[in-house]
């Protein structure tokens, strides 16, 4: 790294270019992240630059006086130590006396020079905290409950996470893109195939969710939207009770089993009838519910 990119410079201000490899030109991109993080205690000044290492609090100094180049003064390639005698600090480059409090804060320990992380507490690093420092915090996605829990079905869930969010492939979104020829829906063939018809505004998946409602003892509402259904589920069940549980996987597999048809109908030119698509959750949900009895036995045992 330092003999191919680094070049004898400074590691912060090394750039990279299109041609780089993909790991220097990541860690690039998050240089200046880390920069914030990263602090240099200062032992004997040896190991640390100037200019170009974060050894005051503020951040590193050619940041700090932008409009005074460090070859200006002719002291670029000087390291802490030429700041240091009888471990005192002996300020003898003029621009950075206005820097003199934050310097005189720092205590010389006249060891070597050491790196310090700074969110963590005790200055050691850790993955957790960077990723946490780097990441975006999104808002909290409230139905995750709804959609992850333990009996579920990855690939249910995940079904149901799209068909949130509005990012299943259907034939409205395909149109925009210029992918699909037809926007009717080929569960009824009476409406434009769109998220919301599909749950729950097209009599076949209407029939459907019906029934899985009835069976569960729901009341049958006429809100006919996944987010609301998706919402009452969550409102109207306590968190480890059984029926919420049977809810749940009632909904998951319901968007799946409807998306699956959808697909069949499509791509293998093949009907289900919508019964026979409710027996497929009804099984769904029995197998479910039987093989978490046996994990719970098993975990008595
Ligand atoms: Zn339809």
């Amino acid at each position: 790294m330092h003999g191919r990119y680094i070049k004898g410079g400074n590691f912060w201000d090394a750039t990279s270019n299109i041609l780089d490899s993909g790991t220097w030109k990541h860690l690039s991109n998050t240089k200046s992240k880390a920069l914030e993080c990263i602090r240099k205690s200062i032992g004997n000044g040896e190991t640390t630059s100037i200019w170009f290492d974060p050894w005051i609090q503020e951040g590193r100094i050619v940041d700090l006086l932008h409009s005074l180049s460090p070859q200006q003064t002719g002291t670029g390639n000087w390291t802490v130590s030429r700041l240091i005698h009888n471990s005192q600090w002996n300020i003898i480059i003029p621009c950075l006396i206005p820097l003199l409090p934050s310097i005189a804060n720092i205590s010389i320990t006249g060891q070597k020079d050491s790196c310090k992380w700074l969110p963590t507490g005790n200055g050691v690093f850790s993955f957790y905290s960077a990723w946490n420092h780097i990441r975006s915090s999104g808002a909290v996605f409230e139905l995750y409950n709804v959609v992850w829990f333990p009996s579920s079905n990855p690939r249910m869930s995940y079904c149901l996470l799209k068909a949130l969010y509005n990012r299943l492939s259907t034939r409205d979104r395909l149109i925009n893109f210029g992918i699909s020829s037809s926007d009717i829906c080929v569960l009824c063939n009476l409406a434009k195939e769109s998220r919301d018809h599909l749950y729950f505004q097209c009599p076949y998946s209407i029939f459907i969710w019906k029934l899985c409602k009835l069976k569960l003892q729901m009341n049958d509402i006429d809100d006919r939207d996944l987010n609301t259904e998706a919402q009452n589920i969550q409102r109207n069940f306590k968190l480890k009770d059984k029926s919420y549980i049977l809810a749940r996987l009632a909904l998951n597999s319901t968007v799946w089993h409807v998306w699956q048809e959808r697909i069949r109908r499509i791509f293998q030119n093949q009907k289900m009838h919508k019964i026979m698509v409710f027996r497929r959750i009804y099984e769904d949900i029995k197998i479910s519910v039987e093989f978490n009895c046996l994990a719970c036995m098993a975990g008595k045992d």
